[in-house]
């Protein structure tokens, strides 16, 4: 059993079952003879089913959302977008199946066609950062494309994905279509790389455990899809609006405490106005609402464990520390938003995610510098340009090596333009108009139309 805390109250939600390695390869089995049977269904009832699932979810967005709150110490007003996140998702990949064409390559003496194969059975194996979007950005489009689905939620957020299971099945989902199996990565995630019926393992968290699971595929040439970690740069050029960089920035990096692969945790400012910059961002950093994530004026929650709290802290215990905002005090594993100025581009806090409400802020000299900095890193997730000249925000873009930036802004993810890491932060992209090629598989057929050719 795993037990679930509220990381803002530190009192047990409930108790869950873990899944053992013999349950889920009996998932496992009941997903792959699922399989035949959904692949079959026709496209448009295909379509109608997921249109009914994020219809369950819209009708549930509200109950999703508590329960993120209590699971996950997410603010009320993000849980409630991350359940809208899910239906959204749904509703866009519910268009796919009739549309999931191959086409049709001028050949001579024949006709040459192409099928969008479904893969069998898909793997996604969730973190605890975004318990909702990330298992709906793995499982809509999967099962758009005629996939059976076995899913995996972290073992401290199970609950919002649980309830999306029972959605699903409400909906009218057939039995094994879609499984969620909470449990031990160690277990259950590790059965998603070893069992020969999964076709795919769709993995989003840490580098480290990507790593593993990629070399686990390996063995069996299975697919995989990595969403890893990130260290995101948010460049601030001295021509840039620098009052509203700096209104932002905080936003920027401590949405969700920081536990975001997309947080822009190095602000790099033009030298010539960084202190008019830190100066902008004081305020700022001290008017973000940390407290209670169930109240709507709540702005950041708590942290999801004690343990990652002691984690995030070890990454202030040699630096300097400039300057910081407020946290509640008592039970909850809240931290304060922080800022630090590194001692030398080197340091922890600097090269490595902490994955928490801190923020370095650096300064550059000149467009070659603010790219060479950005680029030091072995992440390529996302990151922000800030500048009012439209050629450098062109050229910068181009020159970060990462999958998202954003010019002016610090928006990452909408569900229709794909989303996914460069060098260490990933592999394959998902989400956008494309993420049906990653859960089908392209099969060439030539048909010879030759007389007497039989
Ligand atoms: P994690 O430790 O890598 O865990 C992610 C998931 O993998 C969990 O469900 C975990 O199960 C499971 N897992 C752990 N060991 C496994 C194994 N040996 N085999 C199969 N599955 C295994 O990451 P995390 O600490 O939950 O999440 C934080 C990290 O995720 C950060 O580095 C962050 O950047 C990254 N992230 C990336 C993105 C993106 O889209 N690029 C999005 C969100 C988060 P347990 O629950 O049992 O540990
Ligand atoms: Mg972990």
């Amino acid at each position: 059993m795993t037990t679930v805390i509220n990381p803002a109250t530190e009192a047990v939600v409930e108790t869950v079952p873990e899944t053992s390695a013999a349950e889920a390869d009996a998932a496992i089995v009941r997903a792959e003879r699922a399989f035949p049977a959904w692949r079959e269904v026709a496209p448009a009832d295909r379509a109608r089913l997921l249109r009914r699932f994020a219809d369950a979810v819209d009708a549930d967005l509200a109950h999703l959302a508590e329960l993120e709150v209590a699971n996950s110490g997410h603010t009320i007003g993000n849980a409630r977008w991350e359940a809208g996140n899910v239906r959204d998702v749904l509703h866009y990949y519910s268009a796919a199946p009739e549309r999931l064409f191959g086409r049709q390559i001028p050949v001579p003496g024949g006709l040459n066609i192409t099928f969008a194969e479904p893969l069998g059975v898909v793997a996604v194996i969730v973190p605890w950062n975004f318990p909702m979007p990330i298992a709906g950005w793995g499982f809509a489009p999967a099962l758009a494309a005629g996939n059976t689905v076995v899913l995996k939620p972290a073992e401290l957020t199970p609950l919002t994905a649980l309830r999306l299971a029972e959605l699903a099945l409400a909906a009218g989902l057939p039995e094994g279509v879609f499984q969620v199996l909470p449990g031990r990565g160690s277990v259950v995630g590790q059965r998603f790389v070893d069992h020969p019926a999964v076709r795919k393992v769709v993995f989003t968290g840490s580098t480290e455990v990507g790593r593993m699971i990629m070399a686990g595929c390996a063995a069996q040439v299975k697919r995989v899809t990595l969403e890893l970690g990130g260290k995101n740069a948010n460049v601030i050029f001295a021509d840039a609006d620098l009052e509203r960089a700096a209104a932002t920035a905080p936003y920027g990096v401590f949405d969700n405490a920081g536990q975001d692969c997309c947080a822009r945790s190095r602000i790099l400012v033009q030298r010539t106005v960084l202190d008019r910059f830190l100066a902008l961002l004081e305020p700022a950093v001290h008017g973000v609402r940390v407290g209670d994530p169930a109240s709507e004026a709540t702005e950041m929650g708590p942290l999801i464990s004690a343990s990652h709290r002691a984690r995030v802290a070890s990454y202030l215990d040699d630096t300097e520390i400039a300057f910081r905002g407020t946290a509640p005090d008592g039970p909850g594993f809240w931290f304060p938003p922080t800022v630090v100025l590194p001692r030398t581009p080197t340091d922890r806090v600097v090269t490595e995610e902490v994955f928490g409400p801190v923020v370095t802020v650096q300064p550059f000299d000149d467009e070659d510098d603010a790219v060479r900095l950005a680029n030091d890193t072995p992440y390529g997730l996302s990151g922000s340009i800030w500048t009012n000249d439209v050629g450098r925000a062109l050229r910068v873009s181009r020159g970060i090596e990462a999958g998202n930036l954003s010019v002016n802004s610090h928006s990452s993810v909408r569900y229709w333009t794909p989303f996914g890491g460069m060098k260490q932060s990933g592999l394959g992209r998902e989400l956008g108009p494309d993420a049906l090629n990653a859960f089908t598989e392209t099969k060439n057929v030539f048909i010879d139309t030759s007389r007497g050719s039989h």
